[in-house]
């Protein structure tokens, strides 16, 4: 069905978004990338051999990580029910003689695997005091709803894997070799349930001193800007009227939330660059000739830092409430109906190694700073980062201008080209856990780094 307007002819089909900011926005990171220093650390981390070790090992299990990759995308179970995919992944593990516990802090498809402390080698009488750090990898293996692994998240998890497996092949080898403890943790739900918030809450994190995993994407990014996203719901409650014989006698939810929705989109343009709110409606009333007694919206709420995140929500309040007193109508404000995500916080130390360790798989890892076209999503890795020291890079499997969440990332997930970023990215973590266990000094950095910007975060308490 078409219409004619001034001899336009307006269809059913949108226009197409334009390309010409991206076109920039690539032609800028070409320049940039090609001015960057490389990314270097002063710490020495693992030794040569065990770096061959950890590498061997990767490589000697690219086939099994290749399909387990492949058992997950073609499962594409999303958040909270990845039940076939957590088993998957636990008999991958058990095919090696590594056990696992399925179904842990109150999480039916989470999982934990060990490397439990080694005994010292100076048969020190006790262990626990020489034997170094508890180190966290983090698989995630949910997909989206309609799009599948969009996310790419059948690669974190192979990834992880993979990276836990070459640590406990290279302690299997020599047992010295790979001191302190190291846990393999199935997150659920990062899509949609920040999975990784409700296993900290529930004592997942307590005793983890370092967390690391790695994302596919469309670049080598060492610390990526992940933002803070919080969920909130509001809801006008009016007074229904005849909207015809009697509107004087309503309260009209709908308007209440229509102005909402305008005063949410002008205070966007005075928000701090990057941030972001989107909203939708929810509940708008059901029939034209029924003043809507209730309306809801439902926005996500986007900053770059915490109290940025703080002050942006204090905003949205007053508007809700601003607006409910204009309009009369009653208003319900309800913030994080699942946990909010915090944005992300690198630990400058352990992303410089891991820029390191993927440079020796030839790849070249730029910073964040060094790579226009900022992201503006949000993971619930950011929580665990606030928690505890963290990094949660970014590898390329894609080209840069195909972005999460499409068809066309999934592909690229679904590939089996996608298979070398799994190695890569298994080596990597390997190798950057295996630093901060044998190398004080970076742990030390690591800890140091962590300390200045600020230390621990009471997480679930920061909106309270
Ligand atoms: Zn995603
Ligand atoms: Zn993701």
């Amino acid at each position: 069905m078409t219409s004619a307007t001034h001899g336009l002819r307006i269809g059913a089909r949108p226009t197409t978004p334009s390309t010409l900011h991206l076109d920039a926005v690539a032609r800028e990171a070409e320049r940039l990338a090609g001015a960057a220093p490389p990314i270097s650390s002063p710490h020495v981390g693992a030794p040569p051999e065990l770096r061959a070790a950890l590498a061997a090992a990767v490589d000697d299990l690219a086939s099994a990580l290749g399909g387990l990759s492949a058992h997950l995308f073609a499962l594409a179970e999303p958040g909270f029910a990845e039940v076939k995919s957590a088993a998957a992944i636990v008999e991958t593990l058990e095919a090696r003689g590594l056990r696992s516990e399925l179904d842990v802090y109150g999480l039916p498809t989470a999982f934990v695997a060990e490397l439990p402390a080694a005994p010292a080698a100076s048969g020190a009488p006790d262990a626990s005091d020489a034997s170094g750090p508890t180190i966290a990898l983090l698989a995630e293996y949910d997909a989206l709803p309609g799009v599948g692994h969009a996310c790419g998240h059948n690669l974190i998890a192979a990834a992880s894997v993979g990276a836990f497996l070459a640590l406990a092949e290279a302690r299997r080898q020599n047992p010295a070799s790979v001191p302190g403890r190291v846990l393999l943790i199935g997150t659920p739900a990062e899509e949609g349930g920040n999975g990784k918030e409700l296993l900290a809450r529930a004592g997942a994190f307590d005793d983890v001193d370092i967390a690391v995993m790695a994302h596919p994407f469309g670049a080598d990014l060492a610390d990526p800007v992940f933002i803070g996203r919080r969920i909130v719901r509001i809801v006008y409650h009016g007074v229904a009227a005849h909207a015809a014989a009697a509107p004087f006698q309503g309260r009209n939810a709908l308007d209440a939330a229509a102005l909402n929705y305008q005063a949410v989109g002008l205070l966007r343009q005075h928000l701090p660059p990057g941030d972001r709110i989107h909203g939708v409606f929810v509940d708008g009333g059901a029939r034209p000739n029924v003043v809507p007694e209730r309306a809801e919206l439902e926005y996500y709420v986007r900053s770059h830092e915490i109290s940025t995140l703080r002050e942006l929500s204090a905003r949205v309040d007053d508007i809700a409430n601003g607006i409910a007193l204009a309009t009369g109508t009653g208003v319900e404000v309800t913030w994080d109906p699942q946990p909010f995500s915090l944005p992300i916080r690198h630990n400058g130390p352990l992303a410089e190694r891991w820029a390191l360790a993927q440079a020796e798989r030839g790849r070249r890892v730029l910073r964040a700073a060094d790579a226009p076209g900022a992201q503006a999503a949000s993971t619930d890795f950011g929580n665990i980062s606030q928690r505890v020291p963290g990094i949660h890079p970014v590898i390329a499997i894609a080209p840069p201008e195909i972005a999460l969440h499409t068809r066309e990332f999934a592909e690229y997930a679904g590939s089996p080209t996608s298979i070398e970023s799994v190695t890569d990215a298994a080596y990597g973590l390997a190798a950057t856990v295996a630093d901060a266990l044998l190398d004080a000094d970076l742990l030390a950095a690591v800890r140091d780094d962590f300390a200045a910007a600020g230390g621990p975060v009471d997480v679930e308490r920061t909106f309270a």
